[in-house]
């Protein structure tokens, strides 16, 4: 029996190689007929219309594009049966079905297996053999756990399979952010060198040639950089320009990664290798500009491996006649990207992982940038490729034709004008039909989105993240640093109240310079107040600056991020005591500020009557307390379909929440993405929610919401959803509500 891990890897780093998705499938086929042994493989793809179409065959006569009906044949049975058919007389089944002119009648034996992802049939694989032996139950167990990963893969060639080059090609991912983009490809990533396994080499002498060729290419490419800088360059990059070439001479490198090689790892392995090797010695001098220059190793490392993969260095350019954008893409697009280019450039976000829930998307949401999630690894993409980013729906289509870019950019446009609708509201408050006014505050975070939210109305900052400052910087910033950060935020905000949470990095929250790594569980591990209270000096330096920026005006509010015992709540009041002491002592005129938790992790819920007497209030965070509620990683691209915070397992917590509260006299807001979801906000203002925050380009439509409806509407809709046992029926019923106060366009 073949050793079916060590297979999939081999076919995996084979199709890795290949750039276009014709030549993928086919290598797929024709390894797995090689490996099981059967003179045919053919892969079927299911349609819109449940059709299976032929996408691929090794063995079957190629007579163009071949369409088996939904349901027919031995395949269409396989797809409805979900389970593998495997015969030594194809054709002597009551299903079998001719598929005319493939010359099949050569072929006995059938096996047909499901191609299954995430639940639902998407393929069939089809191996035949000239001989009438039914496959060995061996071969069959191999082939089902084959095309078990083999439906992953799939997912990242484009589903119409011969025709996907010919245009709009439909890649479904999950909606991050609203709002469409066109716009051509700027790619974010692809390729950190120190992440690539060491695997097996299959051909020395070509892995070598290729050494030898990327070091070629990469050549070309730095003189070609050095070339288009020309004269713009400071000293200082031109000497990393010419270390760079001086390592790629290098014979020590050159000969260490063919060494690696000949030992037998693959090309990627062996580059790690050596690039490790030499980062490492620069690592350990003393000498801090040398120290330093062991980055510059790794970088040139990366450039190397991405150049193996056959990734674009260059920036995409933008066609000026177009208008259009640059979409950026990769695997997780991070926020020094998005932070690094001014918001008006970028026309939307491609994450091959990630979900709705991820920062990108949070952050895109704040910026009002339309983002698709968990894409996969969209194959053979390039800077400049044009692409259209549905964040509507949550899709995006490659190589989109002219038609589909002016029915797209349509869309655009009926968005903007119902923008300038919303736009006239700015002024009016949030208020109900039957008169109740509910605070609408906005999240932020980056310094380029705090105006947004003032210019839609935002009543303060209901949470700023203070993560993204330390995120963009290089090193923790000092207390003067931060101090001039936050007092930019009080200025800009005047006198309107801001909720500064404290540091909440772990998770998917990462600090470059301070990567918590190795945890198994990260969601579960050293992140929030737990981190900052096992780094206590970060704490005090940030809480001193938070109440230096904010002086002695009273508008400064403290959110604790993931609290979840009553003990860190005790640890924080005295730190805050002793900070505000300080400041005192060193002549600071300040006001001791209002502290609050976040509730976001369950076990907070059934402790508010222990933390009443001890918070001015709390912040329910519907991001994590969704996650941590339905067990759900909020950026794991497998399981987002699952995550919706209107599941009725948090919507009955969150009310429990909200009642708690109200027992307590707690004041209470909800400042996670759940603010923003037009339906979750009808449920929210039916439990008795009058304070949201959220991302500032969210707020005029929600403003438009609350200005349609009465809260006597959102209570009844509320016992309604409370009866409802899943979510889908929730979100039905919300849906038909929404279509009643003709708030469609709300997304
Ligand atoms: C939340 O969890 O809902 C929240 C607002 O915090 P963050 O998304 O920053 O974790
Ligand atoms: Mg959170």
């Amino acid at each position: 029996m073949q050793n079916v891990i060590l297979e999939l890897t081999r076919i995996q780093k084979e199709i890795l190689e290949i750039a276009s998705p014709q030549a993928q499938v086919r290598k797929i086929v024709d390894s797995i007929s090689a490996v099981v042994g059967t003179d045919v493989c053919t892969l079927y793809l299911m349609d819109e219309n449940r059709d299976m179409v032929l996408i691929v065959s090794h063995g079957l006569r190629d007579t163009g594009p071949i369409k088996i009906p939904a349901g027919l044949g031995l395949v269409g049975l396989v797809a409805q049966s979900r389970h593998s058919i495997n015969l030594a007389r194809a054709a002597a089944h009551p299903r079998f079905y001719y598929v005319a002119g493939t010359e099949e009648e050569r072929f006995q034996s059938f096996c047909g297996v499901p191609l299954v992802r995430y639940g639902k049939v998407i393929g069939v694989l089809v191996v035949q053999s000239r001989d009438a032996n039914a496959l060995s139950p061996e071969n069959e167990a191999f082939l089902v756990t084959l095309s078990s990963q083999l439906a992953l893969l799939v997912n990242e060639i484009p589903a119409n399979g011969y025709g996907a080059l010919s245009g709009n090609v439909r890649i479904p991912g999950v909606k991050g952010s609203s709002g469409v983009g066109i716009g051509h490809v700027q790619l974010c990533d692809g390729g950190e060198l120190f992440a690539v396994p060491d695997s097996p080499c299959t051909d020395t002498a070509e892995d070598i040639r290729q050494w030898h060729q990327l070091l070629h290419t990469v050549r070309l490419e730095i003189e070609a950089e050095q070339q288009a800088l020309g004269s713009i360059i400071s000293d200082s990059i031109a000497g990393i320009f010419e270390s760079y070439e001086k390592l790629l001479a290098d014979p020590a490198l050159i000969t260490r990664v063919e060494a690696e090689i000949l030992a037998g790892n693959w090309l990627p392995g062996a580059l790690r290798k050596g690039i490790q090797f030499f980062s490492e010695l620069f690592m350990a001098m003393e000498d801090p500009y040398l120290h330093a220059r062991h980055e510059d190793i790794h970088h040139l490392g990366n450039k190397l491996y991405k150049a193996f993969l056959g990734m674009d260095h260059a920036h995409a350019q933008l066609p000026e006649h177009t208008g259009e954008g640059l979409i950026l893409v990769g695997t997780q697009v991070s926020i020094s990207d998005i932070a690094s280019l001014p918001p008006g450039q970028i026309a939307g976000i491609v994450c091959f992982e990630g979900s709705s829930m991820s920062h990108t998307a949070v952050l895109a949401n704040a910026l009002g940038i339309p983002a698709v999630m968990g894409t996969g690894r969209l194959k053979g993409i390039h800077n400049e490729e044009r692409l259209i980013v549905d964040g509507n729906i949550g899709q995006v289509i490659r190589h989109p034709n002219d038609m589909l870019c002016a029915e797209f950019r349509q869309i655009i446009d009926q968005e903007k004008e119902f923008q300038n609708q919303l736009a006239e509201l700015r002024d009016e408050a949030a208020i109900t039909q039957d008169h109740i006014e509910i605070s609408l505050f906005t999240n932020s975070g980056l310094l380029a989105d705090l105006t947004p939210g003032l210019k839609n109305g935002a009543q303060g900052i209901g949470l700023y993240r203070t993560e993204i400052p330390f995120m963009v910087r290089d090193s923790f910033p000092s207390e003067e640093e931060q101090v001039q950060v936050y007092h930019h935020v009080f200025d800009v905000y005047q006198d309107k109240p801001v909720y500064m949470r404290t540091l909440d990095i772990g998770g998917d929250k990462q600090l470059p310079y301070f990567p918590i790594t190795n945890e198994d569980n990260p969601a579960l591990g050293w992140r929030g107040i737990r981190f900052s209270l096992d780094n206590i000096q970060l704490l005090m330096t940030q809480v001193r600056a938070m109440v230096r920026a904010a002086q002695d005006r009273h508008k400064l509010n403290i959110l604790l991020p993931m609290v979840s015992s009553t003990s860190e709540l005790d640890t924080f009041t005295e730190l805050l005591a002793e900070a505000c002491e300080q400041l005192r002592i060193e002549g600071y005129l300040i006001h001791k500020p209002r502290v609050g938790a976040m509730i976001e992790v369950p076990a907070a819920i059934s402790q508010i009557p222990f933390w009443a007497s001890r918070l001015d209030f709390i912040s329910i965070g519907s991001n994590d307390l969704s996650q941590y509620l339905l067990a759900l990683d909020r950026n794991n691209a497998r399981v987002a379909g699952r995550y919706d915070h209107i599941h009725p397992a948090v919507i009955h917590e969150i009310f429990r929440i909200v009642n708690s509260a109200r027992q307590y006299q707690l004041p209470l807001s909800l400042c996670g993405e759940m603010a923003s979801d037009p339906m979750a906000v009808i449920l929210l203002l039916g439990m008795g929610i009058r304070t949201l925050s959220m991302s500032a380009v969210k707020l005029p439509r929600i403003k438009w919401l609350i200005r349609s409806l009465s809260l006597g509407q959102a209570e009844a809709i509320l016992q309604r959803a409370l009866s409802l046992d899943n979510v889908e029926a929730i979100r039905s019923l919300l849906a038909i509500e929404l279509k009643q106060l003709n708030a469609d366009l709300i997304k």
